[in-house]
């Protein structure tokens, strides 16, 4: 698809540019000396943009020092501002990193303002060469919109359009855009909309795909590559970054990996495919196990997701069932465990989120269909959880509150209690 070309200090985003590999720090912006040791790592790795969130005015002066400390070793990877809730911190961070990324729905509480402090933001990225993604996420889309379309995709295209008119009014177009989800389906079908209605209206800013909050393991891996790959296979996507609650340099690999493929820098190493009606049996030679499960999500991802397939059996490998299981929930056609929705973690993150998760997972694993959250931080993490059925969310100092979809049922929980109390109130509720 033919988009506009971004430029984020020394990368280009869109227009013939390849797709470009991001990722995130999940240190504390104000530790800028384990931010710059993540930055150097991920740089390393291969990470052509790193994020990270600035949760306060003070932090934007943590990001200055990391960014400089950083040019100073020859790291000149651009850095993001990630914001939450405050547009006067997107507006100081725009002046001192190459991109800031912002959330529609909590930009600014009032509408009209929200335009007022946009206009400021979009002044301050023009005089400093700043790029903005308009990062809207399922799960905190505001009410206004929710009561006009509904939690759906289309809510989703229609959010995001709004501020794309208004980059088009005040006449600034190095943005990006992104309508992440962490429901496969919901993440697609936001995305075609508004690739459709961009190309309609003839501007076509590129687009930023990411599954978000998919979790870890083979399942988050999976999870990510159904939902990338079908937009990237229909050349729809920029830039990408695989959300996973790991180490984030675990993430390059895996978005490299989508990056060459759809790059056609590389190819599936399927080397057999019978299809019977719908039902797909294939093989493969893959030199990795990780390779293995991309390639298999990969070519079988769409297909299941649009209901071109209903079944899949892959075969040569011992764990085959496991995988095609995992695959089958990814796209959301059978499910043989529980949804979690986990946040990848990032400077917010107050505890052992990986540990944590891990825990829940193992202790969980029985209640299969169920949507279980697990997020790092009480300031977006509820907001975030889009349509979990119980939400395992971090406080901060040691405490954990409980959800039960939308409502905190337990707060203040001590963390050694807190997957105990979890259990406990689903099994009332059974
Ligand atoms: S929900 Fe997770 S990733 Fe999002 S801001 Fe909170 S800790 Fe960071």
């Amino acid at each position: 698809m033919e988009t506009l070309t971004v430029k984020v200090g020394n990368v280009l985003i869109g227009g013939d540019n390849p797709i470009v590999v991001q990722t995130m720090c999940n240190t504390h912006t104000s530790d800028v000396e384990a931010s710059v040791a993540q930055c150097i790592r991920l740089a390393k790795a291969g990470a052509q943009l790193i994020r990270l969130t600035v949760p306060s005015l003070a932090q934007v002066e943590s990001l200055r020092q990391i960014k400089e400390i950083l040019r100073s070793e020859g790291i000149s990877t651009p850095l993001v501002a990630d914001v939450h809730f405050s547009s006067e911190i997107a507006i100081a961070a725009a002046s001192v990193v190459e991109k800031v990324r912002i959330n529609p729905g909590n930009f600014h509480k009032d509408h009209d303002k929200a335009r007022e402090q946009f206009a400021r933001l979009v002044q301050v990225c023009k005089e400093n060469g700043t790029a903005i993604r308009i990062g809207l996420n399922h799960g905190s889309l505001g009410e206004r919109i929710t009561n006009l379309y509904g939690n759906t995709p289309l809510a989703m295209k229609e959010a995001v359009m709004e501020w794309l008119d208004m980059c088009v009014e005040n006449d600034f177009y190095n943005v990006v855009v992104s309508l992440k989800a962490s429901n496969t389906f919901v993440m697609v079908e936001a995305y075609r909309l508004l690739a459709k209605e961009m190309q309609n209206n003839g501007i076509v800013f590129p687009l930023h795909l990411g599954v978000t909050e998919a979790g870890n393991g083979d399942g988050g891996r999976i999870k990510s590559a159904v939902g990338i790959s079908a937009l990237l296979s229909e050349g729809i996507g920029n830039t990408i970054r695989v959300s996973l609650t790991e180490d984030p340099e675990n993430e390059i690999p895996v978005a490299q990996y989508l990056a060459d493929r759809y790059d056609h820098r590389i190819h599936s190493s399927m080397v057999s495919v019978s299809i019977e009606g719908k039902k797909a049996v294939a093989s493969y030679s893959a030199p990795t196990r990780e390779r293995l499960i991309l390639d298999f999500a990969c070519d079988f991802g769409k297909r299941l997701l649009d209901k071109e397939l209903d079944e899949v059996e892959l075969t040569g490998v011992d764990d085959a069932e496991y995988l095609t299981d995992e695959l089958m929930q990814a796209a959301r056609r059978r499910f043989y465990r529980p949804e979690y929705i986990a946040c990848p973690g990032c400077g917010r993150t107050m505890y052992n989120l990986e540990g944590t998760f891990e825990e829940v997972k193992r202790r969980t694993s029985h209640l299969k269909g169920m949507v279980i959250a697990v997020m790092g931080c009480i300031v977006n993490g509820p907001g975030e959880m889009a349509d979990a059925d119980w939400g395992y969310v971090g406080e901060g100092n040691g405490k954990v509150s409980i959800y039960k979809g939308k409502s905190p049922i337990l707060r203040h929980v001590p963390e050694n209690e807190a997957i105990d109390r979890l259990l406990e109130l689903i099994a009332e509720e059974q």
